[in-house]
C-alpha cells in the first residue's frame, strides 16, 4: 500500500476528522448488524490512545430528497406541486415535508453514537447536526482521547455534491483528515475525497479498516499466489461488465454462475427456455469467450441447472424444481440455481486454487430450495486451502448466515467498493489521500 496511514502521523494532541462507515442497518431505531462499528473499532481506539480528539462523522442511508436539498423543495418535487391542482398543493407539500422529517430521525446516527459509547466504555459526544452550532460547540470542547460523532453528513445537502462551503468547514474542524470508511471509498462526496482534493486539508491518511481492506483485495488482484480464481454470480451480466473483462486478464479460472451465465450460454449457442438472458450483451459475452481463449483462461459456466416454470413469488415460497443440463433446457423452464454436476465442476475447480475471490450468488439463494448452489460455493471456499475474498453484499451475508465467515481470509465491508476494485478502477475515497514518501 503506497498511502500513508495513521501510523504514519503523529496523531498526539490533534483533531482527527475520521470518515467512518456507520451506515448500519436498523430497525425501529435499534442496529440490527453492528458489523461496520466493529470495524471502524480499531483506528478509533488507536486515535484514543494515542492521545488524539477523535471527530467521526458517516453518512446513514438515503435521506429522501426534500432533505438533500437542504430542508427546501428540489427541482422534481416542485414540478409534482406544480403539476397538481392549486387547491391539493399545500397538502402535497406538507405531505412530502412530513416523510423528509420522519426520514430525518430515522436515519440519526444517535443509536450509533449510544452504541458506539457501550462499545468503547466512554463518552460519545454526539453532534445533533453536521456543521452547526451543536458540531461547533462538541469540536471546540474535544479534549485529548475524547471522542464526537457528528449527525448523517447526508443531511447536509452539500454532502453528495461536494459542496466546496461545506468542505471548507468541515476542514476548519481537524488538522488531520481520517478516512476508514472503505465501504464508501468509490464515491467522491464531500466527506470521502472532495475536502481533501480541494485543498483544505493538507495531511490526509488512512485509517487500518482500509488500510487491510486494500492490503488483502488489491494485493491479491496484483500479485496473486496461483492458480487464482474468480468467481462471479448475481442476477445480470451488464452489472459487472469490466469485472468480468478485468478479473479475465488477472485469473487463471473464471467461474460464472447465477443469472449471469445464462447470457453466457445463450452466447455459446444454447437454447435456456425463460431464464434470465441480457440480450444486449449477449455480443459482450461473446467477446469474453473470445477472450479467455486467447488469453489463454479457463471460464467455466453452468453445465446443469436447476430449473422453475416460474420465479417464485413471494421470492422464498415453495417451488417445484427440476435440473436439465444446459443443453437441454426446455422452452418453458427457467434457471434459478446451478445444479449438482455443476456444484461438483466448480467444486473441484475451487479446491486446487490458491487464491479465490467471489462475488455474486450461484442462484436464487433467498430461496431455500434454490440456495444449493451458493452454499456448494461458500463450503468450497471455506475448504480450500487458499486465499478467500468475499467481495461483500450477498455472497458475504451467504457467507456469514452459513456461519463460514470466520474461515474466509477476508469478507469486504464493502461490496460496491470492493466492485470497483475488482473491475482495476481507482477509489477516489483511497487516491487522495497522501503517498507514502
Ligand atoms: P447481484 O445483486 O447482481 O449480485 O444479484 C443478486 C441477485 O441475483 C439475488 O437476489 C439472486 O436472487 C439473483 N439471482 C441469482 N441467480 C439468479 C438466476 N438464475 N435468475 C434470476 N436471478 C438470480
Amino acid at each position: 500500500m503506497n498511502k500513508k496511514s495513521i501510523k504514519d502521523v503523529n496523531v498526539k494532541g490533534k483533531k482527527c476528522l475520521v470518515r467512518v462507515d456507520f451506515n448500519v442497518p436498523m430497525k425501529d431505531g435499534v442496529i440490527t448488524d453492528e458489523t461496520r462499528i466493529n470495524g471502524a473499532l480499531p483506528t478509533i481506539k488507536y486515535l484514543i490512545n494515542e492521545g488524539a480528539k477523535v471527530i467521526l462523522c458517516s453518512h446513514m442511508g438515503k435521506p429522501h430528497n426534500v432533505l438533500t436539498e437542504g430542508w427546501g423543495l428540489n427541482k422534481k418535487e416542485k414540478a409534482k406541486l406544480e403539476a397538481l391542482p392549486e387547491n391539493e398543493r399545500e397538502s402535497a407539500k406538507a405531505e412530502m415535508m412530513a416523510k423528509a422529517a420522519k426520514d430525518k430521525t430515522k436515519l440519526s446516527l444517535k443509536p450509533v453514537a449510544d452504541k458506539l459509547a457501550e462499545k468503547l466504555g466512554q463518552k460519545v459526544t454526539f453532534a445533533t447536526d453536521v456543521v452547526g452550532a451543536s458540531a461547533d460547540e462538541a469540536v471546540k470542547n474535544v479534549k485529548d482521547g475524547e471522542v464526537v460523532l457528528l449527525e448523517n453528513t447526508r443531511f447536509e445537502a452539500g454532502e453528495e455534491k461536494r459542496d466546496e462551503n461545506l468542505c471548507k468547514k468541515l476542514a476548519s474542524y481537524c488538522d488531520i483528515y481520517v478516512n476508514d470508511a472503505f465501504g464508501t471509498a468509490h464515491r467522491s462526496h464531500a466527506t470521502t475525497a472532495a475536502i481533501v482534493e480541494y485543498g483544505f486539508v493538507k495531511t490526509a491518511v488512512c485509517g487500518f479498516l482500509i488500510e487491510k481492506e486494500l492490503s488483502v483485495m488489491a494485493d491479491s488482484l496484483e500479485h496473486p499466489i496461483r492458480p487464482f480464481v474468480a468467481v462471479l454470480g448475481g442476477a445480470k451480466v451488464s452489472d459487472k461488465l469490466n469485472v468480468i473483462s478485468n478479473l479475465l486478464e488477472k485469473c487463471d479460472t473464471l467461474i460464472v454462475g447465477g443469472g449471469m451465465a445464462y447470457t453466457f450460454l445463450k452466447a455459446k449457442g444454447y437454447e435456456v427456455g425463460q431464464s434470465l438472458v441480457d440480450n444486449e450483451k449477449i455480443d459482450y459475452c461473446k467477446e469474453m469467450i473470445d477472450k479467455a481463449e486467447k488469453l489463454n483462461k479457463k471460464l467455466l459456466l453452468p453445465i446443469d441447472a436447476v430449473c422453475t416454470k416460474s420465479f417464485p413469488d413471494p421470492i422464498d415460497a415453495p417451488v417445484e424444481i427440476k435440473t436439465f443440463g444446459v443443453d437441454n433446457i426446455p422452452a418453458d423452464e427457467m434457471g434459478l440455481d446451478i445444479g449438482e454436476k455443476t456444484r461438483e465442476l466448480f467444486a473441484d475447480t475451487l479446491k486446487n486454487a490458491k487464491t479465490i475471490i467471489w462475488n455474486g450468488p450461484m442462484g436464487v439463494f433467498e430461496n431455500p430450495i434454490l440456495a444449493k448452489g451458493t452454499i456448494a460455493v461458500a463450503k468450497a471456499l471455506a475448504d480450500a486451502d487458499a486465499t478467500t475474498i468475499i467481495g461483500g453484499g450477498d455472497s458475504a451475508a451467504a457467507v456469514t448466515q452459513l456461519g463460514f465467515a470466520d474461515k474466509m481470509t477476508h469478507i469486504s465491508t464493502g461490496g460496491g467498493a470492493s466492485l470497483e476494485l475488482f473491475e482495476g478502477k481507482k477509489l477516489p475515497g483511497i487516491e487522495c489521500l497522501n503517498d507514502k514518501n
